[in-house]
């Protein structure tokens, strides 16, 4: 398979056809079947910290690549402008570490959600600070 067609959905379909990417903009979801032929569902969620989808005169684009290196075919391709692009293959090391990078991207991520609040918290600790100094130097 080298090329793929792009339909947008609101919800994916059980069945997949072949060569179409399904796309939900609403759940920032796509789905396809792996590009070799093997017959593999491939969820790709879409998003700042996922994939990066867009159309060029009707022709799906994914970013990054498509490594499918959970799967048996280990395929790994490009989604360009409605074209398939094939990638090398994976080596084991670089499954690892492509594993490892994602696991770290997302923890990274997460963390930084998870520290906003407090970030907030501080900067307000410190406006209040400045300002009890000014209070102060004012009476
Ligand atoms: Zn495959």
């Amino acid at each position: 398979m080298n090329t793929i067609d792009l339909k947008l959905i609101d919800h994916l379909p059980i069945h997949l056809e072949e060569g179409v990417l399904y796309v939900s903009k609403e759940f920032e979801i796509a789905g396809h079947l792996c590009a070799c032929g093997c017959g593999s569902k491939i969820i790709t969620p879409l998003g700042v910290n996922e994939w990066t989808f867009s159309v060029y005169n009707g022709k799906p684009t994914l970013k990054p690549s498509i490594g499918n290196w959970q799967l048996p075919c280990q395929s790994h391709y490009w989604i360009d402008g409605g074209k398939i692009l094939w990638s090398y293959k994976w080596s084991e090391d670089e499954i690892k570490a492509g594993q490892l990078a994602e696991e770290l991207q997302r923890k990274e991520y997460y963390e930084k959600r998870e520290q906003a609040p407090i970030h907030k918290v501080s900067i307000w600790d410190s406006i209040k600070k400045r300002f009890s100094k000014i209070w102060h130097n004012l009476f």
